[in-house]
């Protein structure tokens, strides 16, 4: 993950930095993707909340995480304004980046090639996410 030469300055602002792996850190601050099938969330069934790595506010829940197949934790829906979304260009065909609406860590990308009701896949970093079961409490969000 981090053989990317200009991605080697992945440093994260101050206030997030606590608890952040440097893979972490590559996703959220340089746009690294994890290799498929690493993050430990894929298999992660229960009931619960996932969490922004960086900043703790929810960005999901486990009743809209399902098995796309891709190796990466997959959603077909985001809690309301939880993430925004600008236009990647960094491969040939355009892509929708998609990152948590409140520190702007990256988080994945948004295809049109999910399940209903919207038709939309969430293919996440497992890295970029911390799952809070239900039962937990969940995390102050910081920044
Ligand atoms: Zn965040």
């Amino acid at each position: 993950m981090r053989d990317d030469p200009d991605n080697d300055a992945a440093a994260p602002p101050a206030d997030l930095a606590d608890g952040l792996t440097p893979q972490a850190c590559d996703v959220l601050f340089a746009e690294a993707t994890e290799y498929p099938g690493s993050s430990p969330l894929n298999a992660e069934k229960r009931d619960g909340t996932f969490v922004c790595a960086a900043c703790l506010t929810p960005l999901f829940e486990s009743s809209a995480k399902y098995d796309s197949g891709t190796g990466w934790p997959s959603f077909w829906r985001a809690l309301p304004d939880a993430v925004a979304t600008r236009v990647d260009r960094k491969l040939a065909r355009p892509r929708t980046e998609y990152h948590c609406a409140r520190c702007g860590g990256h988080q994945g990308h948004v295809f049109a090639d999910g399940p209903a009701p919207t038709g939309l896949r969430y293919c996440n970093n497992g890295v970029a996410l911390r799952f809070v079961p239900r039962g937990e409490p969940l995390p102050e969000p910081r920044r």
